[in-house]
């Protein structure tokens, strides 16, 4: 056990508040759902059936239990490795015996990030293979799933090994500001994986056919002709070779973007429905959602290194810790590994700018549909299929939905 100063405390503290806040957000949301559950909701009445209503509460309690034990189990690894001082130890016994060069602090970093997520794997495997599969969602067998894991293991040996080591050159290379340095390297690279992820890291995991001819692709390819949109491609992806979760998204700059629809999107929804879908995408498209969110995201993680080479600059920051200060991983590494407890607090605004901008492409698709029905339509067949949470509380679907409720869609489009 080490002697904690003051600013491991205070991480201790919000990592602390952060799960306890979770927990509770987890709670009401449950018992909002409860209270509901006696029957359909007067608003579904005509959109879901009672038994389908019904297995959509029990998915949802089932997938909120999984999500406190998470929660819990997730926090409790955490603070064990952190703040039992054995981050510290092993730190000092591995450049002991590696030297203290970038290579060999990143290998320290990137290994402990493997390490952290080991313990990740069998809660993994309990959400894939007995809750998804005992709602029928499941189609991934055991084999593909270790491929999975195995494919994403490679990718990051590959690119984030050689970008961490690169962040910690530039620190030796660039001296003061080489914070600086190291956001402009970062956000190069995640740009140039926007751009390259759709074309050689996404055909890694799925399989992505062109929509093939006929009357579902020359409609779709009308309405990127009356949008304006340059349909590059409209490609459909075998979603269903893991899932019978269905969705739709857009993808890529340039010439190498793409929208890309699961195959089991194109199965349950009917064309009209899919126009629908593809416009509400190319509306993000239009509105220029994409680049904005890539720049508040530069913006947050500018924010993040610069407030990251305050703290490493500081003696205490590390013996807080435990650690010898001198070397730069460890303040990286402990960046990496609590940055979750402060940027939590801000996901609620995160979402809410998402919850916008999805009204705002619903709005498009309605505009270029001259009708709001058929994306109505799609919403509520998509809502049934996943079953989804018809009635979160509505403070746990503040904090955490990316996109509106399938009600405060259907009132926007309604009322617009
Ligand atoms: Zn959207």
């Amino acid at each position: 056990m080490v002697h904690l100063g003051p600013i491991a405390l205070i991480a201790a503290a919000l990592i602390i508040a952060k799960v306890a806040t979770e927990l509770w957000l987890c709670r009401l949301n449950r018992k909002h759902v409860l209270a509901h559950a006696g029957a359909v909701p007067e608003a579904f009445k005509n959109i879901i059936d009672e038994p389908t209503y019904k297995k959509s509460v029990q998915y949802t309690l089932a997938k909120s239990k999984l999500d406190e034990f998470e929660t819990i189990y997730g926090a409790a690894v955490l603070l064990i490795v952190v703040f039992c001082g054995l981050l510290a130890i092993a730190f000092t016994s591995f450049t002991n015996r590696f030297g203290s060069s970038a290579w060999s602090a990143a290998a320290f970093i990137f290994l402990t990030g493997i390490i952290l997520w080991l313990p990740q794997l069998p809660v993994e495997w309990y959400a894939q293979f007995r809750l998804e599969d005992r709602f029928g969602f499941n189609t991934t067998t055991p084999k593909l799933w270790w491929l999975d894991r195995l494919k994403g293991l490679l990718l990051s040996c590959v690119l984030g090994y050689p970008l961490l080591v690169l962040v910690l050159k530039l620190v030796e290379w660039t001296g003061h500001s080489w914070w600086l340095w190291a956001w402009g390297t970062v956000l190069a690279f995640q740009l140039l994986m926007a751009v390259l992820a759709p074309v050689l890291i996404m055909p890694l995991f799925n399989k992505f056919t062109p929509l093939p001819e006929g009357s579902l692709r020359e409609r779709l390819l009308g309405l990127a002709e009356r949008t304006r949109f340059r349909a590059r491609s409209i490609q459909v992806m075998d979603g269903s070779k893991r899932s019978r979760h269905s969705n739709a998204f857009f993808t890529g700059f340039g010439r190498f973007r793409k929208i890309v629809l699961f195959d089991t999107l194109v199965q349950q929804l009917v064309e009209p429905e899919l126009e629908a879908v593809l416009a509400h995408e190319i509306g993000h498209f239009k509105k220029k959602h994409i680049p904005k969110m890539l720049l508040a995201s530069a913006l947050g993680s500018l924010a993040g290194f610069y407030f990251l080479s305050v703290l490493a600059q500081q003696p205490w920051f590390y013996s807080s810790f435990g650690f010898e200060p001198g070397n730069l991983a460890p303040a990286l590494l402990l960046f990496g590994l609590l940055s979750g407890a402060v940027t939590f607090w801000f996901s609620p605004l995160a979402h809410w700018w998402s919850r916008r901008y999805e009204y705002q492409a619903d709005s498009f698709a309605a505009q270029v549909m001259k009708e709001p029905q058929s994306l109505i339509g799609a919403l509520r067949k998509l809502n049934e299929k996943n079953l989804s949470n018809l009635t979160p509380h509505p403070v746990y679907s503040g904090f955490y939905y990316s996109h509106p409720t399938l009600l405060e869609r259907e009132q926007a489009l309604a009322g617009g």
